[in-house]
């Protein structure tokens, strides 16, 4: 069933993991498989068994040609330098090519204890596993670089949090889970020559444009900072997607940055409803750090992190690498905002670009705060403004008036679009999700889950595969909670 497997990381000398075999469980059984994905990844389903799958996606069978380790990483955890920190849990089978020809891993999450486990149990609860499959595979359907979920399994198994919960394994896939954290475990070894071997990797799998001829003439340094300079833009972009859909991630730590520029690890993540740039749902974040609004900066925070590490070999007069590096991080900020006005565009329906844009965005976010509205409906509802006050729009705003004083404003700029007004509704209904995994809803689903009832979050699974269309009889996963339901605290679950 499993393609074949490439194991590059595997071939890194030892210092960069450690050989280990999942422990494996007692009762596995597959309450999760992405066949899509699956297929993608080159996987034979035609004799598909569910048996096999879940002793497989366990851990319990180690497929054909894997040879399993467990990465180290380090890692700023809010702000402080931890320089062992993963992978305590999380097994990496190997990397397999997909039908597109990209390398892919494929990581076992909730293997067991792992030799850099520092006491911990190794394991994930059922509830945060399901969490990341759900919200990670909505986060692809809606067009935001992600690590994906493949599949889920029951261990059959407790694992003891605040209460005992059910126990599961995810299979992450990703486009490498090299991380900002990845690099810094070196750096702060002093260990240049295993950076080095990362950053080869790294441009090899993600950013192969760097072994163009442009940069054959460079020197040496030049070329990191190009990679910099390629894993930043790609950040910025992810990032100004996030701010898109209210996606606060929760725990931006550094370890938690991937290089190849996908969402990884979604621990306390959670979607904003009522528009506020102050929005925090993490419950061990209690600072603030993470977020909403600080989300760009603290990107820009973790890319500075990661040019740290490269310093060494950006120049030998370290002043002067500093500098160097310095310049390119900056220019984080102005390529950040051309992402973000851009997605702000697209999602007010502009596919041509003005001077005063930017303005008119801000207008109307500062009109979804002021008016306490939902900030996913009320883009969706532009689609029905476009020519007249929509009623259901005006309704989601607890105070309408600097919305009613924004429509004219952005009826005026939509005239020099030359589009007809249904081809704009179209376009922003196209680009504005009507459902995404709205925190009360997961959590029921979770719930119920660990009751042994799948059935919400099968469904759940089934309206987030299709955001941007309507889906009649599910309003319910499209409104935000009731008060009685809101959440307001997120946990990272681990
Ligand atoms: P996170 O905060 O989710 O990014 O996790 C960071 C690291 O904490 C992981 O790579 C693991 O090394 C470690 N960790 C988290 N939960 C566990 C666990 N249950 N058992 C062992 N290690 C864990
Ligand atoms: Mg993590
Ligand atoms: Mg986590």
């Amino acid at each position: 069933m499993f393609p074949e497997f490439t194991l590059r990381y595997a071939r890194l000398p030892e210092r960069f993991y450690l050989r280990f075999d999942p422990v494996p469980v007692s009762r596995p059984r597959l309450v999760a498989f992405n066949r899509p994905l699956a297929e993608q990844l080159g996987f034979d389903l035609s004799a598909f068994d569910e048996r096999q799958a879940a002793e497989w996606f366990a851990g319990n069978t180690v497929p054909q040609g894997a040879e399993p380790l467990a990465q180290a990483y380090a890692g700023h955890q809010f702000g402080h330098f931890n320089p062992r920190l993963g992978d305590g849990r999380a097994v990496l089978l190997g990397e397999v090519t997909d039908r597109e020809g990209r390398l892919r891993d494929i990581q076992l999450k909730g293997a067991g204890m792992t030799p850099f486990s520092r006491g911990a149990d190794g394991r994930a609860p059922l509830g945060p596993v399901l969490r990341e499959y759900l919200v990670s595979e909505a986060m692809h359907v809606l067009g935001v670089p992600t690590t994906r979920s493949l599949a889920a399994v029951a261990t059959g198994e407790r694992v003891f949090r605040r209460v005992p919960e059910p126990g599961a394994v995810l299979t992450r896939v990703a486009a490498s889970h090299l991380r900002v954290g990845t690099f810094q475990y070196f750096a702060a070894r002093d260990d240049v020559e295993a950076v080095r071997t990362l950053a080869e990797m790294a441009i090899e799998r993600h950013f192969p444009q760097l072994l163009g001829p442009e940069l054959a003439e460079a020197d040496e340094g030049e070329c990191y900072l190009a990679l910099v300079e390629a894993v930043q833009a790609r950040q910025a972009a992810l990032v100004a997607r996030w701010m898109g859909l209210g996606f606060i991630h929760g725990v931006m730590n550094t370890d938690n940055c991937s290089i190849a520029g996908e969402t990884i690890d979604y621990g306390p993540c959670a979607f904003m409803e009522a528009y506020d740039p102050a929005t925090v749902f993490s419950s061990i974040d209690e600072g603030g750090r993470y977020a909403y609004r600080n989300q760009p900066w603290i990107a820009q925070w973790n890319l500075a992190r990661f040019a740290e590490t490269l310093l060494p070999l950006v120049d030998d007069d370290q002043e002067r690498a500093v500098a160097r590096a310095t310049e390119v991080i900056k220019r984080y900020e102005s390529q950040y905002e051309a992402e973000w006005l851009a997605v702000m565009r697209d999602k007010l329906g502009l596919a041509k670009a003005e001077e005063s844009d930017r303005e008119l965005v801000e207008a109307f976010l500062e009109a979804l705060q002021s008016g306490r509205a939902d900030f996913t409906l009320a883009f969706r509802g532009l689609g029905e403004a476009v020519e007249k006050d929509a009623p259901a729009l005006l309704a989601l705003f607890e105070n309408d008036e600097a919305l009613r004083a924004w429509l004219p404003r952005w009826r005026q700029r939509l005239a020099r679009e030359d589009a007809a007004p249904a081809v704009i509704a179209e376009r922003i209904r196209a680009i504005n999700p009507r459902y995404i995994p709205r925190n009360h809803k997961v959590e029921q689903a979770l719930a119920a889950a660990a009751e042994g009832d799948f059935t919400p979050f099968e469904t759940l699974r089934d309206v987030l595969a299709k955001p941007f269309t309507e889906q009649p009889g599910r309003d319910e996963y499209a409104r935000p909670a009731p008060p009685n339901e809101a959440v307001f605290r997120t946990f990272c679950g681990t």
